[in-house]
């Protein structure tokens, strides 16, 4: 088992979005700190996931005042403000 070479975090990322059999796979499942690497950018792009379902789909009311809030709060209307 090598592991002195561990990929790179960008061939990582590759992988997390495309799981690939063969050695890189091998690796992330032996490698302590690849695996880690590749499931915390599994948490992020499903929760990307989740959040551009949740822009897309009709969100709750509660949901949309909250949102409309944000906006209000992020967007201030400088000829207004
Ligand atoms: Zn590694």
């Amino acid at each position: 088992m090598f592991r002195s070479c561990c990929p790179t975090v960008d061939k990582l990322e590759a992988f997390a979005k495309c799981p690939a059999k063969g050695w890189f796979s091998e690796h992330v499942k032996n490698c302590p700190t690849c695996s880690k690497i590749v499931s915390d950018l599994r948490d992020e792009s499903a929760l990307v996931a989740e959040l551009q379902q949740a822009a897309t789909a009709e969100p709750s009311p509660s949901v949309r005042r909250r949102l409309k809030g944000i906006a209000r709060e992020a967007v201030r209307d400088p000829e207004n403000g």
